[in-house]
């Protein structure tokens, strides 16, 4: 039996396989494709949240500021004509 390549495994998740049905029929019968895409899956993932890591900063930043937008907003109500 021919194995699946990374490529083809990379491109059935991503759902563009030339071959999806007969990637996904391997995939039933291959432990070793299923682990395989198990990893791929895994790293793909850890890819996808590593371009995330300035929100932390600014997210406190926000909070920050938001806490103030707060405090304005509740005055400003206060002073708003009946
Ligand atoms: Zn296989």
């Amino acid at each position: 039996m021919k194995h699946m390549t990374e490529e083809e495994l990379i491109a059935y998740r991503e759902g563009v396989a030339d071959q999806g049905a007969l990637i996904s029929k391997h995939l039933a019968a291959c432990e070793e494709c299923r682990t395989e895409l198990e990893r791929i899956e895994a790293v793909l993932a850890a890819l996808d949240t590593l371009p995330v890591p300035d929100p932390g900063v600014d997210y406190g930043r926000r909070m920050w500021l938001d806490g103030g937008g707060t405090c304005g907003r509740s005055h400003a109500g206060s002073r708003r004509r009946a």
